[in-house]
């Protein structure tokens, strides 16, 4: 049950009519681990607590460097030398003392993202590193929950819901572990600070409709979109059939 606190709080959540208080109260008994907290952490976790995500779970082992600042904007000049997860931590209890969070502030191996899996309803992929975002699509499958994933570089930005137990492609389907794609990374190719902005919160309103059962999560579709052209177009997507990963199934 929400309080009165509550009801007035998510005021404007609760006035939808497919969403309401039943909506809310999904949200509120709701489990996200975010994986990162760099341009598209920061806006997607951020999004979360002030939406009433109960519970957050925040991993990151890097530490807030001035060329973070431009873009990652739950960090601070404050913040340069601290951990990620634990900076985000803070500026998200300002946002939403309610929402339950823990940090994780360590690199994850494929074990220990096992276990913070285990623990959520919704995995957020906010990650820029290729090996972590494949060892989080397997313990996604393995644990049967949705994974959220987004990427962005330069002007670009795509966006889609991996989740082979309910239907669609797993990550591997689309991206061959083997290949070239550590390649686009903002490091080395740029990106203009609303792009991230953008699509972390496309990534937050995917983790509402998947805690809260409200729309249709963008499973088996994969959202492109160029910010430079407002070029914006929604690719259907397949599973690959001999995927090695969701393809036994
Ligand atoms: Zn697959």
């Amino acid at each position: 049950m929400l309080s009165d606190t509550q009801l007035l709080r998510y005021n404007r959540q609760i006035l939808i009519n497919d969403f309401d208080v039943d909506g809310q109260e999904k949200l509120r008994a709701g489990r996200v681990l975010v994986v990162g907290l760099g341009g598209l952490g920061c806006p997607a976790a951020m999004y979360l607590a002030v939406a009433g995500v109960g519970q957050l779970l925040l991993a990151d082992g890097d530490v807030v460097e001035l060329s973070n600042l431009q873009r990652q904007i739950a960090h601070t000049d404050a913040d340069i030398g601290e951990n990620k997860a634990r900076s985000a931590a803070a500026t998200l209890k300002l946002l939403n003392s309610e929402t339950a969070i823990d940090v994780i502030d360590e690199h994850l191996d494929a074990a220990t993202l096992s276990a913070l899996v285990s623990r959520v309803d919704v995995v957020l992929d906010a990650t820029d590193n290729y090996p972590i975002r494949f060892a989080l699509n397997r313990a996604c499958i393995a644990a049967g929950v949705p994974l959220v994933s987004a990427a962005a570089v330069r002007s670009e930005g795509q966006l889609s819901v991996f989740d082979p137990a309910r239907g669609g492609p797993c990550y591997r389907c689309l991206y061959d572990e083997s290949g070239d794609a550590g390649a686009l990374s903002c490091s080395e190719s740029g990106v203009l600070a609303p792009v991230v902005g953008t699509f972390g919160t496309l990534q937050a309103m995917e983790v509402l409709k998947l805690l809260s059962g409200y729309g249709e999560p963008l499973r088996g579709r994969l959202l492109v979109m160029d910010l430079r052209s407002m070029d914006i177009r929604t690719l259907t997507l397949a599973p690959r059939p001999g995927c090695p990963d969701c393809g036994q199934r």
